[in-house]
Parts: C-alpha cells; structure tokens; sequence
C-alpha cells in the first residue's frame, strides 16, 4: 500500500534517513494523496503499461505508479536517495531505479531495453529549474510514448495551454502544440509539497500526436520564424522577421507571403496559431 503521501509519513522516511533537502534539485515532495491520486488517473494509466518516472525524490509518486502499472523505471539524480528509494519501495518488485540526470539518459534505449511490448508513459512532478528542456527532449526525440503528465510551474502550464492572442501564448505554446494535445489536469497549490514551492503548480497531460496535424515542408524554418516573431512580440510579424539576424527575408517577401495566405500586411505573430505558422514557412521554402 502506497503510505507516502502525507506530511506525517514524508517526515519520517526523511527523519529516518537523514535526508537534508538541496534546492539545486528543485526538491518539493509531494504530501497530498488527492493530488497523487489525480495525478496517476490523469496519466491513464493501464495495468500492461510501462511507466517512466522523471525523479522519484523518495518515492512517493513512484508507489503510486508501481500499483497501477505493469513497470516503473524511476531516474533519479541524486545519489542520497538512492537508499531512500530502496527503503520505501522495498514492497514492490515492478520498479528499477536508475541514478543519473534525466538530460542525459538515452530514452531510445531505456525504452527499448526495459518496456518491450508495453505502452510508454512519462508521468513525474518535475524538477522546475529544467521543466522546459525535460518536456522539449522528450517531444524532440519523437519517442515511442503515449503521453506525459507532469507536474509543473503553473505559470509555464498557462504558457504551454495559451492560444493565439493571449498574453501566454508564444514559442512555447506553439512548440508543444507540434507535438501534442494538451490538456490541465489538475491546479495545485503550494501547501502540497514539503518544502512548499514559492510558485502555484499544475498537472498537465501531452498526448503524444503520432502524426503530425500540420505540413510542414521545413521545421527549422517554422521554428526559426517562430522564434524571431516573438523575440519582438509587440512588433509586426513583417517587422519582427524582416529584422531577425538568423533570417533574410526581405519586407516584400514577406508582405508577398501573408497576402497568399489571406493574412494582413500589419499582422502580429501572436495571433497566428500552428497551422498559419505552418502555411508561413510552405510560402516562403
Ligand atoms: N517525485 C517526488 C515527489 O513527487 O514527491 C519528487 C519530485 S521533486 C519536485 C523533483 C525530483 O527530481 C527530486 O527528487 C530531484 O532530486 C530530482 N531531479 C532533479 N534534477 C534531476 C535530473 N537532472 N535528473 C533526474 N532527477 C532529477
């Protein structure tokens, strides 16, 4: 039985262990069961799945996910809690525990080494200081993987769900749209962690596309104007790409372009959505 998280219980296992937290590894453990409970129903997880954990601190979230899942592997940083990890999840015989920084671990290979046959799902409360690379390297590496549903920094949740004319909506918004449809699966206060983080937090779920839902003849052209639309939000998109130092697009160029899309001269990256960036970067390859 899962019997981590809560206050009373995360304090002994630390206790027991002398366990000193290190802010550098963005530690914040989870001590509220209806949020755990939340978070492995929004994962969807089936008994045959494969689960890969993205730091499971003590263990917490991970006994969640061993009685749910058919396998858990769980990569961990931090070398003091490695005997941690055997302690509490000493009762279940799905998991492996892996010390190593997540940036660096080869996915591909644990996937195909450890999850054969099995449906893939990330499922973690990410360490905050590198929720963008870790969501972005997963995405880039086109893994073999149904979802992920991570537990982060509310404001970045917002910046991920925003559409085209928010003050949310940009580069980040539009990258994870490429790969996947997201949905928010829960808000989470500080008051659910032990430390408390100084941010609210968020539980959202990437469903992985399979397909891409847009043509795109070149990404890294797609991306780049991307990029260069909203380094200088506040600008026109002509603007903005026109004077872009990794672009060389002339004004008339681009003023060609938008026109054949039916978009107007003066238009403001921020409210093109995926597809019009899409269409963008097909004129102009
Ligand atoms: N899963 C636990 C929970 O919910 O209570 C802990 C989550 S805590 C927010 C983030 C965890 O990620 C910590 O255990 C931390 O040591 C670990 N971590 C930080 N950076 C990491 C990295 N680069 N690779 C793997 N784990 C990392």
């Amino acid at each position: 039985m899962a019997d981590l998280g809560n206050a009373q219980n995360t304090a002994k296992v630390i206790k027991k262990h002398n366990f000193s937290f290190r802010k550098r590894y963005g530690q914040n453990f989870l001590i509220d069961g209806h949020v755990l409970d939340r978070i492995v129903e929004g994962a969807l997880i089936g008994e045959e799945d494969g689960i890969i954990e993205i730091g499971p601190g003590i263990g917490t979230l991970t006994q969640y996910l061993c009685e749910r899942a058919k396998k858990v592997v769980a990569i961990e940083i931090d070398k003091d809690l490695i005997p941690v990890l055997d302690d509490t999840l000493s009762a279940y015989t799905n998991v492996k525990i892996i010390n190593e920084d997540v940036l660096k671990t080869d996915m591909k290979a644990l996937i195909r080494d450890e999850f054969a046959g099995m449906h893939v799902k990330v499922v973690a409360n990410l360490p905050y200081y590198i929720t963008t690379p870790i969501i972005m390297g997963l995405l880039e590496m086109r893994l073999p993987i149904d979802n992920i549903t991570v537990m982060i920094q509310k404001e970045v949740a917002d910046r991920i769900n925003a559409g085209p004319g928010t003050k949310d909506y940009g580069a980040l918004s539009l990258a994870v749209a490429y790969y996947a449809g997201t949905y928010l699966v829960a808000n989470v206060p500080p008051n659910c962690f032990m430390p408390r983080p100084k941010v609210g937090s968020a539980v959202i779920r990437l469903s992985v596309l399979q397909e891409r839902n847009v043509g795109v003849k070149d990404e890294k052209l797609m991306f780049s104007l991307i990029r260069a639309a909203f380094g200088q939000r506040r600008k026109t998109l002509v603007n903005a790409v026109a004077n872009s130092a990794g672009l060389s697009f002339s004004k008339q160029e681009l003023t060609d372009a938008l026109k054949e899309l039916g978009l107007d001269e003066n238009v403001r990256g921020e409210t093109l959505d995926l597809q019009q960036f899409a269409a963008l970067s097909n004129v102009l390859t």
